[in-house]
């Protein structure tokens, strides 16, 4: 039995592994089992080329946990280590990795993005046990080996009794660790991190029921075999190409990645490069809807099939972290932070690949099935219209699929609704004017009174759309965007003809000045000669402050700091309606006060401004009425 000190120059650092990574201490369950997995991959590349002349057989790697001895096993079946390999790859490898890692990333330990992403490999069994054995015989003919520490620099190696090939690790979890003796809590682990590593693990074993046989007498009782319980799946969908896999093979792995999910996703992206970078993968559209929070965090990391983490920010594009699935990339780097990931070249490439890879598959789904498309488009505009915004690639690539949908559920590509509006949507300077509604319901008068004069009217009611808006009119000079409620659109729309007012000048003159002695200071008022049917009072907003306001309400495109916007609105009112003429012919003040107050009232109900003691006071007012 040989004993020795291992080399390290701070004397003990295992407190100080235990102390930086404290939050990350499951992740030994992955180094180990990965290490396992590592070595039987370099045992089956070493037969297939001729350096071992052993057989491969079935290997699989075992975890078992002993609560009465406190131990954790983990045994593989790989190529093993003699004694001179264990003391240059334990001892020397193992443990100058993790004094480098200490080294290079105590100070950044607070930067929790990493801490736990960046493999400390063999040594992470020191955050969990008070002494780690190692028991191996190497696939050359060497005997076999003991290796034990307990934490400090010293370590025992000798001979051991094993002889079947492989490794097998035994722990000896200390006190403040126990929580790892629970099986549920190791299966909870195998479950997150090994999930699809490619050698099968065995975690206990499963009673399996036999089927009946055909002659089986009247009081036959189903026969049961225990049998490997098997906890990975090691050839997950990612891994293999696409014409390999059916549509149904993709949904039942999006079932398996997300147990707990039972609607089922629209549609999925394979990711598949291997120049100039590595990457595979599987990203899923789900069903979205307008909720851009809710949704993020689910696309998981992995390395060769190791899972990392379920952050992916600075690696997938922001707004397609609101997608599902899985990216496999032994190219991205681990150990550094957030912002230099997004600051590294090979990162940038991944992010700009994975855009260009979703607006191809986009546009090929448009193509082929235009009309299933449009049915979930619903579904898919939030991350389609944030991506416009926030990618100035995506935005390129967009006009060959994102669409605009009217409020009568027809849907238009840019190009083909400017084709449309040409028709009798132009205003004074030329402009093509897009008549949108925000909201199908609270918007209804204004939108049938569009509609009536023929005016097609879009429904945009995504949150972010005021910014998008912005964004497509500084783009496309030729076209500007008004809500049906804003600024009255005849405004906007060239009209052929003007009605002709029924008032004077002089008396259109003085029901301005009876309107204003009564409206409040917020309303600006605006005189129009319209059809006799049309609406008597109507109120609009400016659609340039509507917009900014909205704009500094969701965030982002440079609005920050804006504060609280004025509210600001005009009244619209029909010269030519009765009511006008109404007030303007009523000698009593205090009747023609009320008739302003009441129209005013019932606008405002219109465009859902009339809310509290306002509405309140305007019901119990109109019950008077009708009296
Ligand atoms: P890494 O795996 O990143 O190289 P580790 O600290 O995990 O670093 O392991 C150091 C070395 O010890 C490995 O490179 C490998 O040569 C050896 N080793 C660790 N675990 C095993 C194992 N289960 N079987 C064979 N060799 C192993």
């Amino acid at each position: 039995m040989a004993t020795g000190k291992i080399n390290v120059s701070v004397e003990n650092i295992f407190p100080l592994i235990k102390k930086f990574l404290y939050s990350d201490h499951e992740i030994f369950l992955r180094e180990l089992v990965s290490n396992g997995t590592d070595a039987t991959l370099k045992l089956k590349h070493l037969i297939s080329i001729g350096e071992a002349k052993v057989e491969y057989g079935n290997p699989i790697i075992e975890v078992k946990v002993d609560k009465e001895g406190k131990k954790i096993h983990i045994i593989d079946q790989g190529l093993g280590m003699t004694a001179d390999e264990v003391e240059k790859y334990i001892n020397q490898v193992a443990f100058s990795g993790a004094e480098e890692f200490l080294d290079k990333y105590k100070d950044s330990a607070k930067d929790s993005g990493i801490i736990g992403h960046f493999g400390l490999g063999f040594y992470s069994a020191f955050m969990v046990a008070e002494k780690v054995e190692i028991i191996t015989k190497s696939y050359k003919d060497e005997p076999a080996a003991h290796w034990t520490c307990d934490g400090s620099p010293e370590f025992t190696l000798g001979p051991a009794d094993k002889t079947s090939r492989g490794t097998e690790i035994i722990l000896h979890i200390a006190e403040d660790s126990l929580e790892f003796l629970d099986d549920s809590k190791i299966s909870g682990l195998l479950n997150k991190y090994n999930k699809f590593m490619p050698i099968p693990i065995k975690f206990g074993t499963r009673t399996e029921t036999l089927p009946k046989p055909e002659d089986a007498p009247e009081d036959y009782v189903n026969e049961t075999v225990e049998t490997d319980n098997i906890i990975n799946n090691p050839n997950p969908a990612w891994t293999k190409q696409p014409s390999e896999l059916s549509d149904e093979d993709y949904k039942n792995f999006y079932r398996e990645l997300y147990p707990m999910q039972f609607e089922e996703p629209l549609f999925h992206i394979h990711l598949n490069v291997d120049y100039p970078f590595n990457l595979t993968g599987i990203l899923y559209f789900p069903k979205l809807g307008n909720d851009m929070q809710i949704q993020k965090d689910k696309i998981q990391l992995y390395q060769n099939q190791v899972y990392v983490t379920d952050n992916v920010e600075g690696i997938v594009p922001e707004f397609l972290t609101m997608l599902k699935g899985v990216i496999d990339s032994p190219d991205i780097p681990l150990n550094v932070s957030r912002s230099g990931l997004q600051a590294d070249g090979a990162v940038k490439k991944i992010s700009n690949y994975i855009t260009r890879k979703v607006a191809d598959k986009l546009k090929a789904l448009f193509n082929e099935n235009r009309a299933d498309f449009e049915a979930k488009w619903n579904d898919i505009k939030i991350v389609l219209e944030y991506g416009m915004l926030s990618e100035e690639k995506f935005y390129e690539k967009a006009g060959a699929f994102v669409l605009y949908p009217t409020v009568d559920d027809k849907y238009f590509t840019l190009d083909e609704l400017k084709e449309k509006l040409k028709e009798n949507q132009t205003d004074k300077d030329g402009k093509l004017v897009v008549l949108y509604a925000g909201n199908k319901d609270a918007q209804h008068s204004y939108i049938e009174a569009a509609k009536d004069k023929g005016y097609e009217v879009l429904l945009l009611d995504s949150p972010i759309i005021s910014h998008l808006i912005q964004k497509i009119e500084n783009d496309n000079s030729g076209l500007t965007f008004v809500r049906v409620d804003s600024d009255h659109i005849d405004n906007l729309i060239k009209k052929e003809e003007n009605t002709i007012s029924k008032l004077s000048d002089d008396e259109k003159a003085a029901l301005k000045t009876s309107l204003e002695a009564y409206i409040p200071k917020a309303y600006s008022v605006q005189l129009e000669a319209m059809d006799s049917q049309a609406a008597p009072f109507i109120i609009t907003q400016p659609e340039f402050m509507r917009r900014m306001k909205e704009m500094s309400q969701t965030g982002g495109g440079g609005m920050f700091g804006m504060g609280n916007m004025p509210e600001m609105y005009n009244l619209v009112v029909n010269t030519n309606s009765d009511l006008a003429s109404s007030i303007l012919n009523t000698e009593d003040k205090t009747h023609q006060e009320h008739l302003v107050k009441q129209a005013l009232d019932l606008a405002k109900l219109s465009q859902n401004l009339l809310k509290g003691e306002a509405l309140t006071a305007f019901v119990k007012r109109s019950f008077e009425m009708i009296k």
